[in-house]
C-alpha cells in the first residue's frame, strides 16, 4: 500500500518494501506468541497523531480478525525496532483472543472512551489505560521481546523529538530504560506484572492476562 517513490526509498539495499519487512516481523512475533498470522491484517498509516501503531479487533462475528497498523516513518527503523512495534501490538491481540465477542466490544468502547478522555478529569480511565499498556509491555518482555521492545521505544522517543509523530499518550507507556531494567531482572518483572494485574483487577472484567479466581 505504499506508493512507488516510497518503494524505491524503502527497497534500497535489500529490495524489500517497508510493508514486506513489517509483514515478516509480524509473522515472527506471531509465531513466538502462538497467534495465527493469517488472522492479522497489516496496514500502513501516516499522520502525526496516534503513535507508531495500533491493534484493532474487527467487529466480525464468528471470525476473529485483527487490524494492525504501523506508521510509515517506521521505514527508518532497524529490524529490531520494527519487531518491537509488533511485540507490543500483538500482545494486545493475545489479549483480544482470550475475550468473548461481547467482552471485546465492551473493551473497544472503553478504550475509545479512554482515548477521548485522556488528560482530562476522568482519571480512573487514565489509570486503567496506563495499567493496561504497562501490562502489555511487561508481558511482551516476559515472552522474550525485551530487546526489541526497548529498541522500538528508543525509536519512538526519537520520532517524537524529530516531530515525525506527536503521541499525547507517550507518558502512559513504560520507557525504554524501564523495559531494559525489567528485561534484566526476572524478579522485578514478575513483581511489576503482579502490581499491574492488581491495578486492573476490579476495574475491568476484561484485562489481558486475568488469572483464574483463587
Ligand atoms: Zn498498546
Amino acid at each position: 500500500m505504499t506508493n512507488g517513490l516510497e518503494n524505491v526509498a524503502e527497497g534500497a539495499g535489500l529490495g524489500e518494501t517497508l510493508h514486506q519487512r513489517a509483514r515478516r516481523a509480524l509473522e515472527e512475533v506471531c509465531s513466538r506468541y502462538g497467534i495465527d498470522a493469517s488472522s492479522v491484517y497489516l496496514m500502513p498509516m501516516g499522520g502525526r497523531n496516534g503513535g507508531l501503531g495500533n491493534a484493532i479487533p474487527l467487529p466480525i462475528p464468528f471470525r476473529r480478525r485483527y487490524l494492525l497498523r504501523y506508521h510509515r516513518c517506521m521505514r527508518d527503523a532497524d529490524p529490531l525496532a520494527l519487531r518491537g512495534l509488533f511485540a507490543h501490538e500483538l500482545m494486545h491481540v493475545v489479549h483480544y483472543a482470550h475475550a468473548s465477542y461481547g467482552e471485546l466490544m465492551r473493551f473497544v468502547w472503553r478504550y475509545l472512551l479512554f482515548l477521548a478522555t485522556a488528560g482530562t478529569r476522568f482519571g480512573w480511565l487514565e489509570s486503567w489505560g496506563r495499567a493496561l499498556e504497562h501490562l502489555t509491555d511487561l508481558m511482551a518482555v516476559q515472552r522474550g521481546e525485551g530487546a526489541s521492545l526497548a529498541a522500538w521505544k528508543r525509536f519512538k522517543a526519537r520520532a517524537i523529538r524529530r516531530g515525525d509523530i506527536c503521541d499525547a499518550l507517550h507518558e502512559m507507556y513504560l520507557s525504554s530504560a524501564e523495559v531494559d531494567a525489567f528485561h534484566r531482572s526476572g524478579d522485578e518483572l514478575q513483581a511489576r506484572i503482579d502490581h499491574s494485574v492488581t491495578a486492573l483487577r476490579g476495574r475491568d472484567e476484561l484485562h489481558p492476562f486475568r488469572r483464574p479466581a483463587a
